[in-house]
This record gives C-alpha cells, sequence and structure tokens, in this order.
C-alpha cells in the first residue's frame, strides 16, 4: 500500500492539519493501493504562506542558478524512470509501454525545454523609447487533472521555476503519486524551500482554497470547463490572474487523396490514445462522403484487432478508463449516440469481452454523426469516436469549426496546399499535419471554451511574469 498521508510544505514533509483521507484505486484491477491526505484550508493557508515568504529569494535568483536547478531536475527526474512508469501505471491505468514513452518522456521534456528556453530568454527588453522588465508574478496555485499525471504538472512547474515564481500544487486526488515522486526530485535537485509545495486533497476544498487564496496572483489551471468557470469566479474577487487549460472536440480532417486505411488507423489512434481521455483526442472525423464504406471497413478491422486490456502487458495499446465515474460517463454518452440514430459500427455498450474486472470501455465508433448531435459536440473523455462526412472542403472546414471548443485540429491528405489550406482555416490553439511529431516549444491552449492562455516553452513562462514598462531607464 502507498500511504503517502502528508503534505511537502516549505521543503519539509508535515502532517495534515486534517485526519481525513481520501483512496487511491488501480482502475485496471479496482483494488484501492494507497491513501493520501485530504488536505484542508489551513493546509493551503501554511503552504502559500511558505511560498509567500520564498518568492523575494527566489524572484530575484539569477537566469544561470535557474538553468542549474532545472538541469538538476532533469538528472533526478531521469534517475526515477521505473518508478514513475510504474506508478503511472497503477494510478491511471495508463498501458506500461505508454506510461514510458508518453507519461514519463512528457513531463521530462518539459523540464529539458524550459532549462533550454532560459540560455535565450528575454527578461529586459529594450524597445527604443522604454525598456520592458518582466517580473515573476508572485505565488502562484497550479491545479491539475488526472489524464496526464506528469505532463500536466510538469509544464506548468517548469514554467513557474523559469520565471521565478514559487507554487503550491495541488494533483488530481485519483493520480496523486507521480506529484509526490516530483516533490521528492525537487528535494534531491536542491530546490530552495518554500519555492515548491504540494497540497493533496478534493478540488472542492482545497483547490477551492487556492484559488480563493488572497496571496495568490495567478491560478493555472488544467481540468473541465466547470470548474473552470468556479477558478474564474473565485479569482474574480481580488483581481487574480487565471490561466484556463479546458477540454475539447477537436476535428481531424481526412482530404479525399488520403491513403484511406493509413487515416483510419490514425482516427482509430487518436481516439484510442489513453482510452479516450486525452483533452486534444481527435473525437471527430471529418471524411469526404465517396469515401465513406472503404473508410468504415477499415476502422472495422483496425478495431477489432486493437490490443485493449491489462496496461501491464507490453502489447497493451488501450487501458481502462480512469474511474468507475467517468467509465459510466463513457457508457452514458454511447447510449446517447445509439438514441440520436448514429450508426455503431464498432464497439459498444457493456465492457470488452474478458475484461469484467476493471473499468474498461470497448473501443466504440460510430458512422452517420450529424454535428449537431450531442455525441458530436460535447466532449466525452472516452475511446468513441463520430464520422462525419463532407461534400466539398468548406463544408468540412464548416463542420470543423462548428463547435465551443477549440483545443486542437487535425489534417490528414497528401495535397500540400490542400493540407495548408485547412490547417490555417481551423479555429484552435493547435493544428497537426499527417501526425507531425510533438514539439515541447510550440505553444498550447485553446480557442473558445478551450481555454485562457498558452503553455509550453517560451509562451509558458511568459504567463508566469508581469510585464512592467519602465520610461526613462537611466543607462547604469
Ligand atoms: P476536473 O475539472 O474535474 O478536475 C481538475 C482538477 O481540478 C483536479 O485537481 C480537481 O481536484 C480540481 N477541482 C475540482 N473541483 C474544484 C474546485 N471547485 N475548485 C478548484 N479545483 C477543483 O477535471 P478532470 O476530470 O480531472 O480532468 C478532465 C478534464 O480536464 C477534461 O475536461 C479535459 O479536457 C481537461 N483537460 C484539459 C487539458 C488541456 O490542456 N486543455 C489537459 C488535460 C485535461
Amino acid at each position: 500500500m502507498r500511504n503517502y498521508t502528508k503534505h511537502y510544505i516549505n521543503g519539509e514533509w508535515v502532517e495534515s492539519t486534517g485526519t481525513d483521507t481520501i483512496d487511491v484505486i488501480n482502475p485496471a484491477t479496482e483494488e484501492i493501493i494507497g491513501q493520501i491526505s485530504s488536505g484542508t484550508e489551513e493546509d493551503v493557508h501554511r503552504a502559500v504562506m511558505a511560498a509567500k515568504e520564498a518568492f523575494p529569494y527566489f524572484s530575484q535568483t539569477s537566469r544561470e542558478e535557474r538553468i542549474a536547478l532545472l538541469n538538476n531536475i532533469v538528472k533526478e527526474y531521469e534517475n526515477r524512470k521505473d518508478d514513475f512508469v510504474q506508478i503511472i501505471t497503477e494510478e491511471l491505468g495508463s498501458p506500461i509501454s505508454k506510461s514510458e514513452s508518453v507519461q514519463y518522456e512528457m513531463g521530462l521534456q518539459h523540464f529539458k525545454q524550459a532549462a533550454k528556453e532560459l540560455e535565450t530568454f528575454t527578461f529586459l527588453e529594450d524597445r527604443g523609447g522604454h525598456v520592458v522588465q518582466k517580473d515573476a508574478i508572485g505565488v502562484a496555485g497550479l491545479i491539475t487533472p488526472w489524464n496526464f499525471p506528469t505532463n500536466q504538472a510538469a509544464t506548468k512547474l517548469a514554467s513557474a521555476f523559469a520565471a521565478g515564481a514559487t507554487v503550491v500544487l495541488k494533483p488530481a486526488s485519483k493520480t496523486p503519486y507521480a506529484a509526490i515522486i516530483m516533490a521528492e526530485i525537487f528535494e534531491k535537485a536542491g530546490m530552495p524551500k518554500g519555492v515548491f509545495n504540494l497540497v493533496n486533497g478534493s478540488g472542492s476544498r482545497v483547490g477551492n482554497a487556492i484559488s480563493s487564496h488572497s496571496d495568490v496572483a495567478f491560478v493555472s489551471f488544467t481540468g473541465s470547463g466547470a470548474v473552470g468557470e468556479k477558478i474564474m469566479k473565485n479569482a474574480a474577487e481580488g483581481i487574480k490572474k487565471v490561466s484556463l487549460e479546458l477540454g475539447g472536440k477537436s476535428p481531424l480532417v481526412i482530404l479525399p487523396d488520403a491513403n484511406i486505411y493509413k487515416a483510419a488507423q490514425t482516427a482509430v489512434e487518436g481516439v484510442a490514445n489513453n482510452a479516450g481521455q486525452v483533452c486534444t483526442a481527435a473525437t471527430r472525423t471529418i471524411i469526404p462522403h465517396s469515401i465513406k464504406n472503404e473508410f468504415v471497413e477499415a476502422v472495422k478491422e483496425i478495431v477489432a484487432n486493437y490490443p485493449v486490456g491489462d496496461p501491464v502487458k507490453e502489447s497493451t495499446q488501450m487501458g481502462p478508463q480512469v474511474s468507475k465515474d467517468q467509465w459510466e460517463t463513457v457508457q452514458s454518452y454511447i447510449q446517447k449516440g445509439i438514441d440520436e440514430g448514429a450508426t455503431l459500427i464498432a464497439g459498444g455498450l457493456g465492457k470488452p469481452e474478458g475484461l469484467e474486472t476493471g473499468y474498461f470501455s470497448q473501443l466504440t465508433v460510430f458512422s452517420n454523426v450529424k454535428n449537431d448531435m450531442v455525441i458530436a459536440q460535447e466532449e466525452i473523455f472516452g475511446p468513441v469516436m463520430s464520422i462525419i462526412t463532407y461534400d466539398d472542403l468548406d463544408e468540412a472546414i464548416e463542420i470543423a469549426n462548428d463547435t465551443v471548443y477549440g483545443l486542437a485540429g487535425y489534417v490528414y491528405g497528401e495535397e500540400p496546399k490542400l493540407l495548408a489550406h485547412v490547417a490555417k482555416s481551423l479555429k484552435a490553439g493547435r493544428i497537426t499535419i499527417n501526425n507531425e511529431d510533438g514539439d515541447f516549444q510550440a505553444p498550447f491552449g485553446g480557442f473558445k471554451q478551450s481555454g485562457i492562455g498558452r503553455e509550453w516553452g517560451d509562451y509558458g513562462i511568459e504567463e508566469f511574469l508581469e510585464p512592467k514598462s519602465i520610461l526613462g531607464l537611466p543607462n547604469v
């Protein structure tokens, strides 16, 4: 059992001021794997005070000192690879190969990228008539979801440390252990006390206390739109800055000249990844009407052979949903798709055969979906694809942009001019053409209800800084 009932405040592991605990469950086995503390408002206050006290010193450290700190973190993070891979497989149900190649790796890359950005980052910009000096913002409250436990925390933490901000982190209570390993890493890397503080617990208590604390200058939140709204409301009192990384319903536009089988593989992998629990998942597959039959056949074949199952097995590509609640939500959307009259071509209700224990969903695909159906408009956060057809490319772009979200978009095909045209026409914060590799410098964030602000690379660091213009600065 992993019983970690302490918080990390002011450079040490401390008892909570409360006595309640929260069980952490392995979603593949439904077994309790440990407990964390259900933190209190008092715990949050102590953590914010520690971060406030550390801020004057840490915000004045030199670029070189912060690069050295980030490089130490990278070294210590690499030393904990096996621990990350094991724990993320256990707490999230992520397939073990992906726990390494995606989950472990993404967290690492953010710390590496921040160190690299700092080499050239401009903190003092001479703009002719004035200079702009960028000052660290103060104490930042970081609230993260469960779907990428290292990535979501690491992008915020790396940017904050690069900027010279101090932090209080509250990770999702379903997947708390990756952040506990990070606290151990920071301690070994020589983090000055009070710069990083970790308070575990529920969103309604710990998260709420962070976003309403008067000494928190900035709340950087990743999660659902509903909670994002609450955070904004809290932040309005006292005028805190917020950055919100929220949900999505991203389109994959397949061009008429695409290789149909490869396009179908891209589409299936897009919804199966992390059991569909990906904010940027391409859940609306928008295809030319003319290729529909062939595309549907290809999708059926790929889904039938997709390795869904025990996350501990090397060959598994899709594990369970993170929790019973999430599994039930996915089921309700599959039922909704059936009720709305979409055609179920793969998967469906219930668990996959032989996977009765664990919160496993079937990899599910609907065709004949209209873009105004609930399954095409709402974020399901499960492995459910909607296939929608178009007659010409203008219609494809219109369908793709007809959503309240705007986090990501994808284009797949051959003709460069068409690929570029569609990519430039999509209204979303990150567009990927033909499965191009990720780039940790590229800004990440959403248009419309997908959020406010940007993370990753230099854009991410900017979020933790306040630009100050100085007029008439003497040349001293
Ligand atoms: P969630 O909004 O339920 O929880 C996110 C975090 O907020 C958790 O730590 C939770 O404990 C906390 N929280 C809950 N209630 C709170 C409150 N009242 N005040 C303050 N904090 C509170 O989201 P989730 O279920 O953990 O994650 C899934 C959602 O996250 C999806 O909508 C997904 O699209 C989104 N997401 C977005 C991105 C992105 O970068 N845009 C990335 C990953 C996930």
